[in-house]
């Protein structure tokens, strides 16, 4: 009895330390399946921040939404290493150069203990240097807030600190974020690194939110916006001269095809 007790016990330490279920799907035996590592680098999508290009792996959505969950609540290995190969397709889709990434919410590290979109850069080997999140007077979590609230709540969230000032002062940066909804961290990050001296020359996120009906994202509004997986491998960095800048992307012209 005793040793059933131990047995359970142990196998339910196992399961939870080596996932035996897809994060994506729910598929047996596999932290993240096949399927659901196609799914995550089945973008690049792209789009525009304030006239910085952004490449996301994936639109977040389905189970590229369920293993991005699953990385940011356990931590787990095996969704960063998934994760790590969208997020290797998307700087690669951009100009070489430092990356810097968006930090975790304050709350969301005291709750969590590891910041995702460190662990994420770290599974594909890049070295990254992080913005810091500002004390903020106006507490709580984007994805509680609507557009307009996120770009008031981001605005002056995000600082470099001195010593990757200046490090990165007068640089090419590339911002590494998990997921651009609104645009308004991204556009802040971007803001954040300009007033270091920085040169924002991209946006690289494992995913995006899918562009909303009549909605005011910050995305194209033309359909598409996707170009392969295997037309970015063949233009690894390739720049993006055919993205216009301007506020909210409304300038912008298609990348893909
Ligand atoms: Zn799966």
């Amino acid at each position: 009895m005793l040793r059933e007790t131990v047995v359970a016990a142990a196998r339910e330490a196992a399961s939870v330390l080596w996932p035996v279920e897809c994060a994506g799907c729910g598929a047996l035996d596999v932290a993240v399946c096949a399927a659901c590592r196609t799914l995550l680098v089945g973008g690049p999508v792209r789009g525009s921040v304030d006239g910085v290009p952004l490449v996301a792996a994936a639109e977040y959505e389905g189970a590229v939404r369920s293993v991005i969950l699953a990385c940011k609540e356990r931590g787990g290995r095996a969704e960063a290493r998934a994760l790590a190969a969208g997020l290797a397709i998307a700087l690669a889709a951009l100009p070489e150069a430092e990356r810097v990434r968006v930090p975790s919410s304050g709350e969301g590290m005291r709750r969590r203990g590891f910041d995702p979109v460190a662990l994420v850069v770290r599974a594909a080997r890049e070295r990254s240097w992080a913005l810091r999140r500002v004390p903020s007077a106006r507490p709580g979590a984007q994805k509680e807030r609507g557009v307009v609230e996120r770009e008031r709540a981001a605005a002056g969230s995000l600082a470099l600190p001195p010593r990757a000032a200046r490090a990165l002062a007068g640089t090419p940066v590339v911002v590494v974020d998990d997921v651009v909804t609104s645009g308004a961290t991204a556009r802040e990050a971007v803001r954040a690194l300009r007033a270091a001296g920085c040169a924002p020359v991209g946006i690289a996120a494992l995913a995006r939110t899918p562009r909303r009906l009549g909605g005011t994202l910050a995305w194209p509004a033309a359909a598409g916006g996707r170009v392969s997986a295997r037309k970015s491998a063949q233009q690894p960095l390739a720049p993006t001269p055919n993205i216009s800048g301007g506020q909210d992307g409304h300038h912008l012209r298609r990348q893909g095809r």
